[in-house]
């Protein structure tokens, strides 16, 4: 009989890893394979909750939950606790999950396993049960090259075993990664040091193991934009940039719904006018940073198109200054969240100002769109060292002595970044590449073709 290939696709279950692995879990449906993919309980609810009802139905995959057993404790959370209860209850409801869909549908077995490098865990249970399985990094080659130099940082002595940097200096192990300081870490998270050791702890230490059991390893990147960390892994296959906007019907991998209506009144602005500022799902500010932001965006005077998450001040509701709409309410739009990869595509949008997820980079990448970088936390810094550094396609941020960007420092770098004829010439070219990396013949459509031949077989 014959057996049809079906996959699981498994995300480590916060925003910005969803949203790729969903790019992805959709394009392999494009290719004519089942995909069921595996949320946790919560992410699972959020996500269906910002999909009409009326759509529901028209989604090309199917979408399961497990628990991460965040019910059965009482009170948490802290970071730690939540971290180590997706670790220990998610592989068992993982392993549960395989075997009823395998209990059920002898021709419809689970034949492949793609999980986020992320949820190392889920590889783990791919290998125990004797599955296929491809780690996906959503973070791209560059952070991943300099993850999975942890050991030998370690054993040079350059970094402890918490992951922390023992010297504050620029360090360089490759020509293939942007130069590493301690604020460059991929796992770095200034200010609090007991959270860069967790991300150590979960997500980086083992790595290196993850990768080695898993038969491929997927990035949502194309190989001419990082060509040095592309040969540093030459078996990893580069298949992005990964797009939501190119597969028909709905797209349920938003946490929260979106506000379309910007898109008209982005069709009501002149070409090329737009600042759109979006930080992400998770970055937070103080109240006296966000005051900044939304002084710089007014005294700019310029068309803005602004995401406020209503926790993004600090996990408060976010107060603005008084007066503030009214008087911004003839040019700038305010909403809590936006089709992000529609509007970076949308001819009215000048420039990006980002907290430089990878996601956001990718997008504004490969929308052609100059980046105002505005780095928070954890590859944030090495992407927005791609972005001014290497690529050249935007400027960066910096914090006065205070550690506040000022009003000033906004205007001022916007208007220069406006104004740089190189750098727009630049972002169009990396537009053009990314274009032609997914386009037939391309090398992440190559790549693309080359893993969906090996897992239908
Ligand atoms: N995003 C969105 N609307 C918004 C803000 C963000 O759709 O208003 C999406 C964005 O397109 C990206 C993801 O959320 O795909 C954020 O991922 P990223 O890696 O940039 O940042 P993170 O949320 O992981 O910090």
């Amino acid at each position: 009989m014959d057996r049809k290939p079906h996959v699981m696709v498994i995300p480590y279950p916060v925003q910005g890893h969803v949203m790729p692995l969903m790019k992805l879990a959709y394009k392999l449906a494009d290719h004519g394979i089942k995909v069921t993919f595996v949320n946790s309980d919560s992410m699972h609810g959020k996500i269906m909750a910002a999909v009409p009802e009326k759509l529901k139905e028209k989604i090309p995959i199917i979408l399961v939950s497990i628990s991460d057993g965040s019910e059965s404790n009482r009170e948490p959370k802290n970071q730690l606790e939540i971290l180590k209860s997706i670790s220990s209850f998610m592989p068992v409801n993982l392993q549960k999950l395989i075997e009823d869909i395998n209990g059920l549908n002898n021709d419809e077995q689970i034949s492949c396993i793609i999980a986020d490098v992320s949820a190392g865990w889920a590889l783990e249970v791919a290998k125990k049960m004797g599955i296929k399985c491809a780690a996906v990094s959503p973070y791209g080659l560059g952070n991943l090259v300099s993850q999975l130099q942890a050991p030998k940082l370690i054993e040079a002595g350059v970094i402890d075993a918490d992951g922390i940097l023992t010297k504050d200096e620029l360090t360089c192990l490759s020509k293939a990664v942007p130069g590493w300081n301690m604020k460059e870490l991929s796992w770095s998270f200034p200010g609090v040091p007991e959270v860069q050791k967790l991300i150590f702890a979960h997500f980086i230490r083992n790595l290196v193991e993850h990768i080695k059991i898993s038969d491929w390893l997927l990035a949502n990147s194309f190989y001419e934009l990082e060509p040095l960390a592309c040969d540093f892994i030459p078996d990893a296959l580069p298949i992005g940039p990964l797009f939501a906007s190119n597969h028909l019907g709905p797209f349920p991998g938003n946490f929260w719904p979106e506000g379309s209506i910007c898109l008209s009144w982005l069709d009501e602005q002149p070409a090329g006018s737009v600042i759109y500022a979006a930080f992400g799902s998770s970055a937070v500010c103080n109240q006296q940073q966000f005051n900044e932001l939304a002084h710089g965006l007014e005294i700019l005077g310029k068309p803005f198109l602004w995401v406020v998450r209503s926790n993004f001040t600090s996990g408060l509701l976010a107060e603005f200054p008084d007066g503030y709409l009214e008087r911004v309410a003839n040019y700038g739009k305010i909403l809590e969240w936006a089709p992000q990869e529609k509007v970076l595509a949308h001819p009215s949008v000048a420039c990006f100002l980002s907290h430089c997820g990878w996601n956001s980079t990718m997008e504004g990448v490969c929308m052609g769109v100059p980046f105002l970088c505005w780095p928070f936390y954890v590859d944030q810094f090495s992407n927005s060292t791609y972005i001014c550094e290497t690529w050249k396609v935007g400027l960066k941020l910096i914090p006065d002595e205070n550690g506040i960007v000022t009003r000033h420092e906004i205007k001022g770098k916007v208007e220069k970044l406006l104004s740089d004829t190189d750098i727009k010439a630049n972002s169009l070219k990396l537009k053009e590449m990314a274009g032609n990396s997914i386009s037939e013949g391309g090398s992440s459509s190559k790549n693309f073709l080359s893993f969906i031949e090996q897992i239908k077989q």
